[in-house]
């Protein structure tokens, strides 16, 4: 386009009003280089006012490294050369580069001589972030390690990433315009027209586990998610398919689902073989505690009669173990019966207390009690149990205290009995561990024996009988171990 500087005044106004209303930002410059006009769309692009920048060199929105580029593109103008179209960067008022597209033109007075150009700048912003973001977007597709497709809504693959050469081994080329069916196994195509009904509708299909083939016929696990591609129309043109190879956490879950059945087998061995052996050793032993019986009864030497007591103290040590073992196995098997009768609690609890203050004489052990007679309807054998096991640990875990208090009180409903001592006390965050089989506090563990069973069994049995079980303690201070027993069994 040559301009000659219009005469007639409609042309001028014409002109001015393409001028004024041109998306596109329009300057003309002297040939000296001066800003004559500038558009309300160069205001915009530029950000300097019409007042703010005529008569000023057009260099103020030239970056300095382009600065010769200006005078090359005049020159050229100048010389009857088209400049159309050109890509290069511009500086707003505030310093930011700006990629434009310049096209620009001579201006001749009536002579033809060049007075000046028209430049006319279109601003590449957007196009220039959406051709990055297209890039960025193509970029990240192909460094996917997941197979990304694209096919059309009649099922035709229209593209083809790295990943999904990968995971099924055909090459771009090779199923481009293919129609997707040959990924799928027969037994899975009917997926296909589940995926593309939803996609019609406009619904994305998330994470489908299913099978797809390999170039080599390997069946891979895969899960997919397919998500419907709309034209600028909102049209649904296709759809994208994500395919994640999950053949690793398949084999993770299937190695996992192993390993814990191998667990639960050995687990079960375990118990079987705990019950077992507790079964085994307790005939012999019982023999051997009738026959020690039989020799103290007719032992007349009282040195000798002392050692047999010993031993038959010991060997009531063993059998005891031995017994709650048989127990943990009965729990663990659902075979502890029960044999509920009323009895006295109150009388049952003295003779708990009678029997451990027997075998120890280290603490005293006090009742704090409103009842001289307490009816209750339990198991008496396995109370007593329970009594004896939490009057032995509140003794064996207080070693440097010497008093044991025991606490029963009773509502409507039920009885409650706290059994307390002033011993090494419980941290709060092993409350729930200490009921749990075998388990011990690491504070104890190395130098107080025992086998970790006595609370599992406690808890169980007065749970048995409907009651709960419960601590209160004070790391240092001393624990208060409760049960409670209904009153009457429903
Ligand atoms: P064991 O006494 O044979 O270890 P238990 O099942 O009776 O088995 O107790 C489990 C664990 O609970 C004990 O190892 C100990 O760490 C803790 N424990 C039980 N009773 C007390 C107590 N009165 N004071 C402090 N810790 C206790």
């Amino acid at each position: 386009m040559q301009n000659t500087l219009p005469r007639d005044s409609t042309v001028n106004f014409s002109l001015a009003s393409i001028l004024e209303s041109s998306q596109d930002a329009i300057i003309t410059r002297d040939i000296s280089g001066s800003i004559v006009h500038w558009n309300p769309a160069a205001e915009k692009l530029f950000g300097y006012t019409q007042a703010e920048i005529a008569g000023k060199n057009i260099d103020i929105i030239i970056p300095d490294r382009l600065k010769s580029e200006d005078d090359h593109v005049f020159d050229r103008v100048k010389n009857n050369h088209k400049i159309a179209h050109f890509k290069t960067v511009r500086l707003s008022k505030d310093k930011k580069e700006i990629p434009v597209s310049l096209t620009v033109s001579a201006i001749k007075d009536l002579d033809g001589r060049v007075i000046g150009v028209v430049k006319i700048y279109r601003d590449l912003s957007m196009q220039q972030y959406a051709e990055e973001k297209q890039a960025m977007l193509a970029a990240i597709i192909e460094s996917s390690g997941d197979a990304i497709i694209s096919k059309s809504l009649d099922g035709y693959v229209t593209s083809w990433n790295a990943g999904a050469q990968q995971i099924f081994g055909y090459t771009e080329s090779e199923v481009i315009g293919r129609p997707i069916s040959f990924l799928i196994p027969p037994s899975h195509i009917f997926e296909e027209d589940i995926i593309i009904t939803n996609i019609r509708k406009g619904i994305k299909v998330e994470h489908l586990e299913t099978i797809r083939i390999a170039k080599d016929g390997r069946e891979i696990p895969v899960s997919i998610t397919v998500s419907p591609i709309k034209n600028k129309e909102g049209v649904i043109i296709g759809a994208s398919k994500i395919a994640r190879d999950i053949s690793k956490s398949k084999r993770a879950e299937e190695d996992n689902a192993k390993l814990y059945a191998e667990i639960r087998d050995l687990n079960t061995k375990k118990d079987e073989f705990i019950g077992l052996a507790s079964h085994e050793l307790k005939t012999p032993l019982t023999s051997m505690k009738g026959f020690l019986q039989i020799l103290e009864r007719s032992q007349t030497i009282e040195a000798n009669k002392v050692f047999i007591y010993k031993a038959l103290r010991q060997l009531n040590k063993i059998s005891g173990l031995v017994t709650d073992l048989l127990d943990v196995s009965k729990i663990q098997a659902g075979k502890l019966h029960l044999n509920y009768e009323t009895l006295d609690f109150m009388s049952l609890l003295h003779d708990c207390i009678e029997l451990v203050q027997f075998a120890n004489d280290s603490h005293r052990i006090d009742v704090k009690s409103n009842f001289l007679i307490l009816p209750i309807q339990a198991d008496e054998q396995r109370i007593e149990q329970v009594i004896v096991n939490l009057l032995s640990n509140a003794i064996k875990y207080s070693p440097t205290a010497d008093l044991v208090e025991i606490n029963v009180r009773k509502n409507d409903t039920e009885l409650i009995v706290g059994i307390k001592d002033f011993g090494f006390g419980i941290s709060k965050d092993i409350y729930e561990h200490v009921f749990s089989r075998f388990y011990r506090a690491e504070n104890v563990a190395s130098h107080i024996s025992g086998l970790g069973i006595g609370l599992f069994l406690s808890k169980e049995i007065i749970e048995r009988h409907q009651g709960k079980m419960w601590i209160d303690s004070e790391l240092g201070q001393g624990s208060e171990f409760f049960f409670s027993l209904p009153l009457f069994l429903r």
